[in-house]
């Protein structure tokens, strides 16, 4: 698949085609991304095996979830 170059969601600058290319998840530049601090959060937690109130310890695994952080147009975070 070709990657093409898209606007950043918030800048509107273009996000270069390596970038997409190496990051196809990607709606924001470089730039932005730093100064988001990344553009994903990952979200841990724990998973509930036993009923609620059970005195069972939960010996659950844990699941983690990648969620993108809101983009606000730059200036107004
Ligand atoms: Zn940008």
């Amino acid at each position: 698949m070709e990657c093409q170059p898209r606007p950043c969601a918030r800048c509107g600058e273009d996000i270069p085609a390596e970038r997409v290319d190496a990051l196809p998840e990607t709606r924001v530049c470089v730039r932005c991304s730093k100064e988001m601090g990344g553009e994903f959060v990952v979200l841990v937690s724990a998973e509930r095996t036993s009923k609620e109130g059970s005195l069972k310890k939960n010996y659950g695994g844990y699941s983690t979830r990648k969620v993108r952080k809101p983009i606000k147009p730059r200036g107004e975070e």
